[in-house]
């Protein structure tokens, strides 16, 4: 039995803002809205979404003999997630300006675990972060971080929804496990709603990735019809930048999560001119070279 006080205490240690710590059940109200939300086409061709959903709402069947889950996460606000100038052609969103996360998650995660196995050296786990087939959302509000705004997003009541989540599936039950949060939420508000170009979010908190601007810009090139990207270049904000929860959200604190460059020095013909070589050279470290200069000028081109 794991003490949560000592995970509170690591995880903090680690550069961690906010965590909870919830049973490896399986989530089966959270896998039945999945499995309409697909059903209505709304992954469009998102395939990896479509693999393994038995896995991803039950993290004792993803990870044999898994008995808890520790939810992590961690602010990436900076001033360019409060968005750019009227009328800027070449938005980044801003988590892709730091070195890239899913490098930088999950070595703070495997730091917890080592950290943790020094007090329990039974403790076995496996860490993940947006790169498995978890339904990390669903879990971060299980464990009290917060709840799903309009957005699609894990909203959360200090640091709004600008995290990056990361989750240790760990063999061990702690003594004390988190539970939703209450009387907070979106409320009223539908900012996110009417600020999304495209119409994009849907009613019931989740959204169309075929009319979605960070979809489009990352995960494929194609769609079933043509969307207004906005000046977005790489990934969108436009939902998260109105949200009254991250206007009053502080920075980040982390060092790791610094942006790396200033993309407002970089109008269009400065991207369009750019070789993969001085891209890499400025970008190197970023979620961005996944995609490639070729991919960003490409977006460019499709405004
Ligand atoms: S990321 Fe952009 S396009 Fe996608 S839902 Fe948010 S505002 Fe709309
Ligand atoms: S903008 Fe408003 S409706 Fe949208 S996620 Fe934030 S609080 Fe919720």
């Amino acid at each position: 039995m794991i003490s949560r006080k000592i995970i509170t205490n690591i995880v903090q240690e680690a550069g961690f803002d906010i965590v909870g710590v919830v049973r490896a059940e399986h989530l089966a109200e959270e896998h039945n809205r999945f499995n309409k939300w697909m059903l209505e086409g709304n992954a469009s061709t998102l395939d990896y979404l479509k693999r393994n959903i038995e896995k991803r709402f039950d993290a004792s069947v993803l990870v044999e003999g898994a008995k808890s889950v520790i939810v992590c996460a961690i602010s990436y606000l900076s001033p360019y997630s409060r968005g750019y100038a009227e009328g800027c052609r070449t938005k980044v969103a801003s988590y892709a300006l730091a070195r890239d996360y899913h490098m930088t998650i999950k070595e703070m995660l495997n730091e917890v675990a080592e950290r943790l196995k020094e007090h329990y050296p039974t403790l076995r786990f496996r860490a993940f972060t947006d790169s498995a087939p978890l339904a990390e959302k669903s879990y971060a509000v299980r464990a009290g971080l917060g709840w799903i705004g309009r957005n699609s997003l894990v909203v959360t009541p200090k640091h709004g929804s600008m995290l990056h989540l990361g989750e240790l599936v760990i063999n061990e039950e702690v003594d004390e496990y988190d539970t939703p949060l209450s009387g907070v939420g979106c409320g009223e508000c539908r900012r996110c709603v009417e600020a999304c170009p495209n119409g994009t979010i849907l009613d019931n908190r989740t959204i169309d990735t075929r009319r979605c601007i960070s979809c489009r810009t990352i995960e494929r090139e194609t769609d079933s019809g043509n969307i207004d990207l906005d000046g977005w270049i790489f990934g969108c904000d436009a939902c998260q930048t109105v949200c009254p929860y991250n206007m009053k959200a502080p920075l980040h604190t982390n060092r790791k999560f610094d942006p790396l460059y200033d993309p407002t020095t970089l109008d269009t013909e400065a991207w369009l001119a750019m070789t993969e070589e001085e891209f890499q050279a400025m970008a190197g470290t970023t979620a961005m070279t996944r995609a490639g200069i070729a991919r960003i000028q490409k977006n460019i081109e499709a405004e």
